[in-house]
């Protein structure tokens, strides 16, 4: 046995833990060479004094918290995997996402009571029979009339008709408005109640302000159409 393989093999000799492919005879083959070698016993010496100095090392302990670190991550890794934590994420971010959407439209209706005025336009018919809206009646065939109506309202600051709408209880403040072949309001008259002349002003300048479709009659734009405008609020209470 040459001293480079008894020295590749010290380390399992001292451990008992040689090859198999050695045989049973092969620890004390490995004695009687290091009886005879004094290059091979002085390496065996430096395996034990590695050895001893190891095992006078002292372990490192493991941190104190180390424990409870790895629970809290086992739980975690447990509520995050599955497909059940899947869902439960893509509820969190579907929450948060409709949280943000609305979070600006909720601000408004947080304040208490507030007070939006909502105008809306009414179309009728003129032709139908009882109503009292002007002595002109149409010549032309009832079905080939189109009735007028509103296109796009100005938007002007109405703190005089919100203001009577609010104070007027129940009733919208409804308007009739005449409108000629160019789509332009030439007259009104207030249905519902009595105006002031602010109220009225305002009322003057939205009309004028406003875009109408004309009364159409054989497809073509006529004069005398009527559109019925109603100024009302809606209250929301948050
Ligand atoms: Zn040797």
């Amino acid at each position: 046995m040459t001293c480079g393989r008894v020295m590749r093999l010290l380390p399992g000799y001292l451990d008992g833990a040689l090859p198999d492919s050695l045989g049973p005879e092969g620890h004390a083959r490995i004695g009687s060479h290091l009886e005879t070698c004094p290059s091979c016993r002085r390496e065996l010496e430096r395996h034990r004094r590695i050895q001893r100095m190891v095992s006078l090392t002292a372990r490192p302990a493991p941190p104190p918290e180390l424990g409870v670190r790895i629970r809290a991550a086992v739980s975690s890794a447990r509520a995050l995997g599955g497909f059940g934590g899947r869902l439960r994420r893509s509820k969190d971010r579907l929450e948060l996402m409709l949280e943000n959407i609305f979070e600006p439209l909720a601000l408004p209706a947080t304040g208490g009571i507030v007070v939006a005025l909502f105008v809306f336009a009414l179309v009728y018919q003129v032709l139908g029979a009882g109503m009292p809206v002007g002595a002109a009646t149409p010549d032309s065939p009832t079905n080939l009339l189109q009735p007028a109506r509103l296109e796009a309202l100005a938007g002007f600051q109405m703190s005089e008709l919100e203001e009577m709408t609010r104070t007027g209880g129940q009733h919208p403040l409804l308007v009739e408005a005449m409108v000629d072949a160019g789509g332009q309001a030439v007259s009104y008259r207030v249905i519902s109640s009595q105006l002031d002349e602010n109220t009225q002003r305002e009322l003057e300048q939205v009309l004028f302000f406003s875009r109408f479709r004309p009364q159409m009659s054989f497809g073509r734009p006529t004069s005398g159409g009527r559109v019925i405008l109603s100024f009302s609020q809606i209250r929301v209470r948050g």
